[in-house]
């Protein structure tokens, strides 16, 4: 199976799709799944776009992530660490870690991202969380809604 780079990242017979069902806690994303495994596999290939200024849902879950960043700047908040990213830039989301991406505000921010097929569902930050992340300076100015 060859899907082809149509041009300014978009794929044969890959629908460009909201980022998630529910529209709230990001801003202006897309999704497209690249590659869906079979169970077997285990693993899907998704590319994710955010447009200048944008953010992703600040989260945390049990399973894993590995980013590589393909278009465009940003920067990232890992745990207690936020990073600027770039072109070819590998993140790795571990297990249970706050995680957040934001583009620059005049570039996107395009990666590739991988995951299990079998996952656990997302879980943002209560109270009690955001407490603790506030307790970060970093963190607390980074983070968004
Ligand atoms: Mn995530």
């Amino acid at each position: 199976m060859i899907r082809r780079h149509k041009g300014d990242f978009t794929w044969t017979d890959v629908p460009i799709l909201p980022y998630k069902e529910d529209g709230t806690l990001f801003k202006d994303i897309t999704r497209q799944t690249l590659f869906e495994g079979s169970e077997q596999f285990g693993l899907e290939l998704r590319y994710f776009e955010i447009g200048p200024g944008g953010h992703s849902t600040l989260e945390q879950h049990d399973h894993e992530h590995v980013v590589m960043i393909i278009r465009g700047t940003g920067r990232v908040l890992v745990g207690d660490t936020v990073s600027e990213i770039g072109t070819n830039d590998i993140v790795h989301v571990p297990t249970q870690t706050w995680h957040q991406f934001r583009a620059t505000d005049d570039s996107p921010l395009g990666f590739l991202c991988v995951v299990k097929t079998d996952r656990d569902r997302p879980r943002r930050p209560g109270p009690e969380d955001l407490a603790d992340l506030n307790t970060i300076p970093v963190a607390s100015e980074f983070i968004r809604f």
